[in-house]
């Protein structure tokens, strides 16, 4: 656990400098005065019109501590960067640099070929963490009331970054992309819990495709498959509800979704965050009890698709649960286990999940 005195001279360094880092020119002074992260910074990007997405070359990231040398949390024991938020509690969830950055403030240069255009000639913005709380500790677990205690966080850090990135001169629309990696093979470098959290001036590829398919359908993809997704709902709550996804790339893929259509944590009211907290904490605990069922390790990615424009936003978990072989390279999914299989099973561990207190999980679960 990270102790309250490291935490709070961890907070204290950007006061020292007289850093204001709840706005993103504070962030974003924090950044570029920190004494690792401009060695860390992103090098370049190539923009891809085959695939309409972005390859960012940040190979500083391969020197990445994955455990201190003593075997140690390297967040438990305060070794980190500064400190922009936390709520003062004891076990605090809190906000703060990260030191290998995928968007940088003072813009990664994209690069193009054959005359195509990027949306963008530079990416500009800021990579943080979130940590759940100073305990050393996954989303399954955590109680509700802490979970929820991260959202409320995540609402205010976005609505204190603001909606506007300026760089050279122009005024970009900011986006935030929020997402965690759970497990070794999901590329979770560092067990004590967090999301990551980019601000930058980049929609990314995956999220402009839901706004795509909302604009070519009229309303967003939760809502146009209500009748598909009736049969494969597995738990609900008054204000959010997660389904199996009926067009799953591999088994257990799981969204969650607020009944509401609010396209940002920071639109939504309190009650429906609660909700929505409830729900992603509920389906993190069926994966730990699935996937070692399954002969699987427990690993999954969970993407916050919001922004503006969306139409509905959602949590989409995608657990590490089959290998992608030749066919999933060339986009066409060969699914071993069906939407409604996995839906079935997740429902009939629902008594489970309700019945255990969060103590009673441990970081990794053991293979059946
Ligand atoms: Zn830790």
């Amino acid at each position: 656990m990270l102790q309250r005195e490291k935490l709070e001279s961890l907070l204290a360094v950007n006061l020292y400098k007289g850093i204001n880092p709840k706005s993103w020119h504070g962030a974003a002074r924090a950044i570029l005065e920190d004494e690792f992260i401009p060695k860390n910074r992103p090098l370049k990007a190539i923009w891809d019109p085959q695939e309409e997405d972005y390859k960012i070359d940040s190979s500083m990231r391969e020197g990445r501590p994955h455990t201190s040398p003593d075997g140690q949390c390297a967040i438990c024991l305060g070794n980190t960067t500064a400190i922009l938020m936390e709520n003062g509690t004891t076990d605090t969830p809190f906000i703060n640099l990260n030191l290998f950055p995928m968007r940088y403030p003072e813009g990664t240069l994209v690069e193009t070929y054959k005359g195509f255009k990027a949306p963008v000639d530079y990416i500009v913005g800021g990579s943080f963490l979130q940590w759940h709380t100073t305990e050393h500790k996954e989303i399954h677990q955590l109680t509700y009331e802490q979970y929820l205690n991260n959202l409320l966080q995540l609402a205010e850090f976005e609505n204190c970054l603001g909606e506007r990135i300026d760089f050279n001169g122009l005024s970009y629309q900011a986006f935030v992309d929020i997402f965690k990696n759970v497990g070794k093979n999901a590329g979770r470098s560092i067990p004590h819990g967090h999301h990551q959290f980019q601000f930058s001036n980049i929609r990314s590829p995956k999220i402009r495709r839901d706004i795509e398919s909302l604009l070519d359908a009229g309303e967003a993809f939760i809502d146009y498959t209500e009748n598909i997704n009736k049969n494969l709902k597995v738990l609900e709550y008054d204000r959010a509800i997660a389904y199996s996804l009926y067009k799953s790339s591999v088994p257990f893929e799981i969204v969650v979704s607020p009944k509401q259509s609010v396209e940002r944590i920071k639109d939504m009211d309190n009650d429906t965050l609660r909700d929505l907290a409830m729900a992603i904490v509920d389906v993190s605990r069926g994966l730990y009890h699935l996937m070692p069922e399954e002969r699987l390790n427990f690993a999954y990615n969970a993407c916050f698709h919001t922004g503006l424009g969306i139409g509905k936003m959602y949590v989409r978990f995608k657990p590490k649960s089959q290998i992608y072989a030749g066919s999933e390279e060339l986009d066409v999914h060969i699914l071993q286990k069906s939407p409604q299989t996995c839906a079935d099973m997740f429902r009939q561990k629902l008594p489970l999940i309700k019945g255990m207190h969060p103590d009673e999980y441990k970081l990794e679960p053991e293979m059946a």
